[in-house]
């Protein structure tokens, strides 16, 4: 029997009260986001008719360090936090490592992903403004359900454009957003102006994130009262993100411990954001000196084989510029299963450290990633997303160097979320039909060709 801990958890009282905004302690800020028309930076005037008030003042503010967190939020948080902090020991002694591998669970919601914790806020800040409806989008269908978890929890109508090919491939998806009340709208749909005219020029398409994104936007500016919500990417999500690695840092004060390496998986960056917020700031202090590891996938390698450049967020050209790591956004991925990696861009604040040189990035391919989250699934009994599976191999990468060398490294990384819906990838897996697509070089050079000139 251990009589070490396997799961750390803390208790309702422990829970982080204000949540940590990173900006504030980097010397060098990210750039600032840049008014697609004029390129002058954007102002609260400029966001305020898409996003709510508050939100958007969270999305500017890079200097106060810390936004105390509604008590109605806690409260929703509640519901499935705080989450464990997890000892890998099986998979530990599966990998035959001296390392201590830990990592924080963030899948234990209906959602089965941390966008809960934006959610929730979210769609609280506009609640608490008189807000009357929310618009989004959604490709793989994690940040359709998170957000219609927290729109039932606080009673906000919400529409989800929905990318038609998902909606078609994946019809459980739709289902448990329409038990949470969502009204789900195949994208491109005939309810707007983009989708509209996407249809007509593409009689058969099976639309995409960024079309997605174009018709949210336009039906909630075109409808009183209505605001639009995005889940990733934006200072805010990381903002709000940040409860995972507050309550990482309390857990692991519980037990005398620190992490020497940090993994996590990114798409657009919130979840590594949110779990290296704290430690993070204690290296840019000066306080530690940690390894942190960014891994995305080959098929879609933004931070390791992209630009940093001012470049638009969505395919449809119509949200402000981001300084960031990008492919261009015109850039198709190869059809992944890690749906939440399959993003052009990145956040702005993750980049602004990776070019510092305050993280490092890996890219693997999807075959090896679920060799890895079958191993994972097999020792320490949870399925994991196939998004997590990426900061799982990272950090069994690192274990492994530790066997060499013989060092008992401390390593955390991010458990992002289960794999429940993603059985038709562990199935292409199994069946030896899962593909690896790398694009190639002159792949990325062409799509690096629509960067806006700034
Ligand atoms: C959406 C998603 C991701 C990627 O998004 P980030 O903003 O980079 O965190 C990772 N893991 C899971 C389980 C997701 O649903």
């Amino acid at each position: 029997m251990k009589t070490i801990p396997h799961k750390i958890y803390l208790s309702e009282d422990e829970m982080p009260r204000q949540y940590y905004n990173l900006r504030a302690d980097m010397k060098k800020k990210p750039a600032p986001m840049l008014h697609p028309g004029t390129l002058k930076p954007v102002t609260a005037a400029d966001l305020e008719p898409v996003f709510c008030k508050e939100l958007v003042r969270q999305e500017l503010d890079e200097t106060t360090p810390y936004f105390d967190i509604p008590g109605e939020i806690l409260d929703f948080y509640k519901i499935f936090r705080p989450s464990p902090l997890i000892r890998a020991y099986n998979l530990e002694q599966a990998l035959n490592t001296p390392a201590k591998i830990y990592y924080k669970f963030e899948g234990n919601n209906t959602s089965g992903s941390h966008k809960l914790n934006s959610a929730a806020a979210q769609v609280y800040y506009a609640k608490a403004e008189g807000i009357k409806a929310l618009t989004t989008e959604t490709g793989a269908g994690q940040w359709g359900t998170a957000l219609a978890e927290a729109c039932a929890y606080f009673e906000m109508p919400l529409t989800v454009y929905m990318v038609k090919g998902s909606y078609e491939q994946k019809p459980f998806r739709k289902t448990i957003m329409q038990t949470f009340g969502a009204e789900i709208v195949p994208s491109p749909s005939d309810t707007t102006e983009v989708g509209r005219a996407m249809q007509k020029k593409f009689p058969n398409t099976s639309g995409s994130l960024g079309c997605a994104i174009s018709e949210a936007i336009e039906r909630a500016v075109s409808s009183p009262g209505a605001r639009y919500v995005l889940g990733s990417v934006l200072n805010q999500v990381l903002l709000h993100q940040s409860i995972i690695g507050l309550e990482t840092e309390t857990a692991f004060a519980k037990i005398g411990d620190y992490p020497d390496v940090i993994v996590g998986c990114t798409g657009g960056g919130s979840n590594l954001g949110g779990l290296i917020a704290p430690f993070m700031r204690d290296k840019l202090l000066g306080k530690k000196d940690i390894d942190i590891i960014a891994v995305e996938p080959k098929s879609c390698p933004s931070l390791t084989r992209g630009k940093f450049a001012y470049d638009f967020c969505d395919t449809g050209k119509l949200t402000p510029l981001a300084k960031m790591y990008t492919l261009g956004s015109g850039f198709i991925p190869a059809r992944d299963h890690a749906g939440g990696l399959r993003y052009h861009g990145m956040s702005p604040i993750i980049s602004e450290l990776y070019a510092a040189g305050q993280l490092r990035a890996k890219a693997y391919k999807q075959t090896e990633v679920f060799a890895a989250a079958t191993l994972f699934a097999r020792v320490e009994q949870i399925l994991p997303a196939p998004e997590s599976a990426h900061a799982i191999l990272g950090a069994i990468d690192m274990a492994k160097k530790c066997r060499q060398s013989g060092e008992a490294k401390t390593i955390l990384f991010g458990l992002s979320g289960t794999g429940n819906f993603d059985l038709a990838a562990y199935e292409q897996y199994q069946n030896g039909t899962m593909v690896d697509a790398v694009p190639t070089d002159a792949d990325i050079k062409e799509s690096l060709k629509t960067l806006p000139k700034v």
